[in-house]
């Protein structure tokens, strides 16, 4: 059984405030990137009164002020570290799923070409050449680390190596 989720605390002002600062803010559409740490799926994680909670949940959280619950937020735009309430649906398990197949998950690596690539050509040659940890890369980048290894190890953006 999927691990159910914690009820989300009352944010008090400056935690809201600690929460936004680890948000890369862009434009009203744009993906805002969580800038600090991620769990193995390349969601932000956040601790409030001492528990950690995924960051998108607690974006849709603020945005809406409701609780998700039991469902899952989802991401219109693929990208797990967004935390964009504009980018975030609540939906059911079954729901997250069938998303995720519709929109092939998989293919989103192959390449720029492709709208849900979160990474242009150029970051990907940057981060082969780069002698830089996997883990700091994944985070300069708003990749997760598993994102990185994949490349580096050539099992993603296969076109880009020589
Ligand atoms: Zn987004």
């Amino acid at each position: 059984m999927p691990q159910a989720y914690r009820p989300l605390p009352k944010l008090s002002d400056a935690e809201v405030e600690r929460f936004r600062s680890k948000i890369n803010m862009r434009g009203v559409d744009d993906c805002w990137l969580w800038i600090a740490a991620r769990d193995e799926g390349g969601r932000g994680m956040t601790r409030l009164s001492g528990r950690l909670h995924k960051a998108p949940r607690v974006a849709y959280f603020l945005a809406t002020r409701r609780d998700p619950g039991q469902r899952d937020v989802c991401h219109t735009c693929d990208t797990p570290a967004c935390c964009n309430p504009k980018h975030l649906w609540c939906g059911t398990r079954a729901d997250n799923n069938d998303d995720r197949d519709a929109k092939g998950h998989q293919i989103a690596h192959r390449g720029e070409k492709h709208g849900n690539a979160i990474l242009t050509e150029r970051q990907v040659q940057t981060i082969l050449q780069s002698p830089y940890s996997i883990v700091y890369l994944g985070q300069k980048y708003g990749v997760s680390h598993v994102t990185i290894s994949a490349i580096r190890h050539k099992r993603i953006w296969k076109h880009l190596h020589a």
